[in-house]
């Protein structure tokens, strides 16, 4: 019988190897929320401001026509269908295209409009005539550098003549012949060859400097060191600029030692709550006993379309196996997968192409389904030291209180698990009903 299943491929050997768990590759998760967000992201938080100098007047605008952009970057922009600055545009644009330039220090959620805000300073700071580079940005992989890339080719649609160039592994720097291409993307390493080793990009005529992702970038090995190398040799003129998603102390302590003198902004993430969720959990002897479980609750309500989060590859894999045997459309999102393959798997999902997504942990951190009613935890998430990870639970079932729908969570339970699940409801302080399989009219 030849049936395939999205994410599953052709073959379906369950090898030993797949018992790991996946690791966070933040950058993966970057990518993958770069690669299936349509819009901007919603906020019902204020903008926070820290000028460097507080004593000088706060601009914000509400229209693109108040900058006085250049005509063709601001064609560009409206060719991209923005209409208005984002919330964070508001206050961060008038602060990067001032003059004298300003360095700035911004950290927002993804999806708020960072990268729009620092291709238009870029593109607006750029001298199209002059043909060696003027603005730098630093990116933490390269399929991240070409994402952005593209914003700076859509926006810039209309500035004929500046062109970018990307300085990542695997693309040759021009061999004695000058680069003669604006804007330089690219990741620290390489940018660092090009500049010191090979000398192809002249450190002191970069009048923009931008780092993006600065949390993804010190999570990698050495990079932190490399773009303070660069950093270093910049001209004190340039404008240096950060963004990041998050802000923990340690991204927040090199963005201090990398941007000398920054107005900072700040605009606090959604928070997740458990309150609109109604959160079950079935009692169940084994593996074969909890599908059972699920196959009563899927024949018992009527499904939108559900996420099915399992602790290990191995696991969702078999339970993928399993579902497609007896008939449901399911599809597969696990580590192993490409981010670009992860992407359609998402997308796919979204369009409704598929009712049941199955995946584990790792995958689905932060990318938000919105239209899911029900999450099923087919394994309750649990760390290495054996604890429940609170965290994980929250990200898989949490919504954002304003924006997110009404939910349903299942909990599959092994009765040796139920201490764990008991700590999860006093750690949230948030009720998790016990739900008999062969009745579900409590449910609708
Ligand atoms: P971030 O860098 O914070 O993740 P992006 O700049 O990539 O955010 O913007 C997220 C999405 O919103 C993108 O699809 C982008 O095209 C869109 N976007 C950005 N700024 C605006 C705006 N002012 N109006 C409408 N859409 C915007």
């Amino acid at each position: 019988k030849s049936t395939t299943v999205p994410g599953l491929g052709a073959s379906i050997n369950i090898s030993e190897e797949d018992e790991e768990e996946d690791m966070v590759d933040l950058a993966a998760n970057s990518l993958l929320n770069k690669l299936i967000r349509q819009s901007l992201v919603e906020s019902t938080h204020r903008v926070e401001v820290l000028q460097k100098d507080p004593s000088s007047p706060l601009y914000s605008v509400k229209t693109f026509e108040e900058l006085r952009l250049k005509e063709e970057l601001l064609k560009g922009i409206y060719a991209m269908g923005f209409n208005r600055p984002s919330k964070i545009q508001e206050m961060a644009l008038p602060m990067m295209l001032a003059h004298p330039p300003q360095n700035l220090i911004a950290q927002s959620q993804s999806g708020t409009g960072k990268t729009a805000a620092f291709v238009l300073a870029m593109l607006s700071r750029v001298n199209a005539s002059e043909l060696f580079p003027q603005c730098l940005c630093l990116a933490p992989t390269y399929e991240l550098a070409l994402q952005t890339g593209r914003v700076v080719e859509q926006m810039g649609k209309f500035c004929i003549d500046v062109e970018v160039m990307y300085a990542v592994r695997g693309n040759r720097a021009p061999r004695g012949t000058d680069i003669t291409k604006q804007i330089i993307i690219g990741t620290p390493g390489t940018v660092l060859d090009w500049c010191f080793k090979r000398k192809v990009i002249d450190l002191n005529k970069i009048r923009v400097f931008v780092l993006d992702e600065a949390d993804v970038m010190i999570d990698t090995q050495g990079f932190s060191d490399q773009s303070i190398r660069i950093q270093r040799a910049l001209q004190p003129e340039c404008q240096m600029l950060l963004f990041s998603a998050t802000f923990e102390d340690s991204v927040w302590q090199f963005a201090e030692r990398i941007i000398p003198d920054p107005n900072v902004i700040k605009l606090r993430k959604e928070e997740l709550t458990l309150n609109n969720i109604r959160q079950y959990y079935v009692l169940c002897d084994s593996r074969k006993d909890k599908y059972q479980a699920l196959c009563n609750i899927y024949g018992g309500i009527t499904i939108g379309q559900a996420i099915i989060f399992c602790q290990t590859r191995r696991n969702a894999k078999w339970l993928t196996v399993e579902m497609m045997q007896d008939g449901h459309q399911v599809s597969l999102l696990s580590g192993e997968l490409t981010v670009d393959q992860r992407a359609s798997i998402i997308q796919r999902f979204r369009d409704g192409k598929e009712k049941v997504l199955i995946t584990t942990n790792v995958c689905a951190r932060g990318i938000d389904v919105k239209q899911v009613t029900i999450v099923v935890n087919f394994d309750l998430p649990i760390n290495q030291a054996g604890e429940p990870d609170y965290e994980t639970y929250l990200h898989r079932i949490g919504r954002t209180g304003r924006f997110g729908k009404k939910g349903i969570a299942f909990n599959m339970i092994e009765v040796n698990k139920l201490p764990l699940l008991f700590k999860i409801q006093d750690h949230f302080n948030s009720k998790i009903k016990q739900l008999d399989p062969d009745d579900m009219d409590e449910i609708e």
